[in-house]
């Protein structure tokens, strides 16, 4: 594969102003695998002024014709699946399924959203009074500057480029420094589908925070997408507060599950294994916490040790691995710091707890009589570690269930009518009933308290780049 390690400013590739490069690095094996442009604040005004001077024009441009283009892009991404899941690999250091997975899930935002450009509401009424006419219409909110992390390096860069370009807003893309390559080959496939210069240009700027300051206090920069860290995206809503930018924040996650006493243990260690160990545990919807009921927990804990033990650890492009690398050793020590401090707490290693300096690789890991509040159930684990809390009553599960200041995701396994009373009182933007997984571009997909603000996918993502016009006529 043909690797773009430039920046993509004004429908040009091109490398950063003071010439300098930064390694990305094969997390299963530690080896550079290239260096990638760093961007100077001056490269990220560039794209701003070049996603301001396109914007009126594909503003303009009519909604079939945006939406085909990303079609277009969709297409492309099919037909090339096997090398976008080869670079996800590279630089992320995932498995094949997961990498594959995630190609899937990447592309398929560009085909909803294809279709969601042509169906943008708007609404006609008479005021109360009859005395005039009320016209809402919807459009584009602006240049919008898109931060995404590395835990998903091109899922989540469609998951904002196809609803910005749906509603008619040019693009400033900045991913994550681990994993820029993905983030290049999404927008060269934009390009070869034919969006026109200006609509998405790509920056690195490293370290990010002064650069995407000055970003944000742009005035035509309208819009901040951001996918990351809650701490960082609450640095960046005090930087969104000087301009009043609008804000779209996608953030950490810390996802209970809960089985219910009585739960079918067939399907409930099925979903949990999906829950914890799809993307190694690197999602923000990983199941962190586990509640399960004193009545089935020897069994759940018995199934799921059997079920992990099918995990073989190793690097990504061997295909048959079905557990990858951490992001990187500093990610990896992280996992393993927390699982040392869980059993100093009085929790039991049932398995795994091995971290391997070949690469930045954690194995399998289940832990049973982990104390509710102790760090492992607070932090965000983000690597495939189980973590099993007995509990007695089912209100009290659902009060440590909804002791976090996050609010992503959360499960619920067991009889469906109590499953969904459970799923009622978890504070979750996103409640899975009886599965493993939730994400589907056509549902919306956000958090409540402090794991976010605003929702992607489904028909409510594009709506995060309109703004409502009112106009009124006489009646
Ligand atoms: P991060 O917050 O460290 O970084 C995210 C992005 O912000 C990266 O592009 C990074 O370069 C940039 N960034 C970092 N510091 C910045 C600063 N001061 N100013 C501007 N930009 C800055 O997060 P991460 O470690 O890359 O990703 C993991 C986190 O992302 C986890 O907390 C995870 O839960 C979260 N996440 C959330 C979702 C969601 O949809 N809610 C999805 C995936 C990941």
């Amino acid at each position: 594969m043909n690797l773009r390690t430039d920046l993509f400013i004004g429908g040009r590739w091109r490398p950063g102003t003071d010439g300098g490069r930064l390694d990305v690095v094969d997390p299963s094996d530690l080896s550079t695998i290239t260096r990638f442009a760093v961007a100077t604040e001056r490269d990220c005004m560039d794209a701003v002024d070049a996603a301001a001077a396109a914007a009126s024009s594909w503003a303009a441009t009519a909604p079939r014709e945006r939406g085909e283009l990303l079609r277009a892009a969709y297409e492309i991404l099919t037909a090339e699946t096997e090398e976008f899941a080869e670079l996800i690999v590279r630089e992320n250091g995932k498995s094949w399924p997961d990498a594959v997975g995630e190609a899937h899930y990447a592309k398929e935002f560009f085909r909803w959203f294809a279709e969601e450009a042509v169906r943008v509401p708007g609404d006609h009424r008479l005021s109360p009074s009859g005395d005039k006419r009320i016209v809402v219409e919807r459009q584009p909110i602006g240049v919008s500057l898109l931060i995404t992390p590395w835990n998903f390096p091109a899922a989540m860069a469609t998951r904002k480029l196809a609803p910005a370009l749906a509603a008619g807003c040019t693009t400033v893309l900045k991913p994550a420094a681990e994993t820029p390559l993905t983030a290049a080959y999404v927008v060269e496939v934009l390009r070869r589908a034919g969006v026109p210069d200006g609509v998405v240009n790509l920056v690195t700027p490293t370290p990010p925070g002064p650069a995407v300051r000055r970003m944000i206090d742009r005035p035509e920069v309208r819009k901040l997408s951001f996918t990351g860290s809650t701490e960082v995206g609450r640095e960046l809503l005090r930087a969104c507060a000087d301009g009043v930018v609008s804000a779209s924040m996608e953030l950490g996650g810390n996802a209970p599950l809960v089985v219910l006493p009585g739960a079918d243990l067939e399907p409930a260690v099925e979903g949990a294994v999906l829950a914890k160990m799809r993307n190694g545990g690197a999602a923000c919807t990983a199941a962190n916490r586990f509640y399960v009921h004193a009545s089935v927990h020897d069994e759940f804990v018995a199934r799921m040790d059997a079920a992990l033990s099918a995990f073989t650890t190793g690097p990504g492009l061997d295909r048959a691995h079905t557990l990858g690398a951490l992001v990187s050793p500093a990610e990896r020590d992280k996992v393993a710091a927390l699982v040392d401090a869980a059993i100093a707490d009085g929790a039991t290693l049932v398995r795994g707890g091995r971290a391997r300096s070949d690469g930045a690789f954690y194995d399998a890991t289940l832990l049973t009589g982990v104390v509710h509040g102790s760090a492992i159930t607070t932090a965000e684990i983000f690597g495939p570690v189980t973590a099993v809390v007995r509990y007695e009553d089912v209100d009290e599960a659902v009060r440590m269930a909804n002791d976090t200041v996050h609010g992503l995701m959360a499960y619920v396994f067991g009889e469906e009518r109590e499953a969904m009373a459970v799923a009622r009182r978890l504070e979750a933007g996103m409640v899975a009933v009886n599965r493993g997984v939730a994400s589907d571009p056509a549902a919306p997909f956000g958090g409540v308290k402090q794991s976010g603000l605003g929702r992607e996918g489904g028909a409510e993502g594009i709506l995060e780049f309109l703004e409502e016009k009112y106009i009124a006529l006489t009646a």
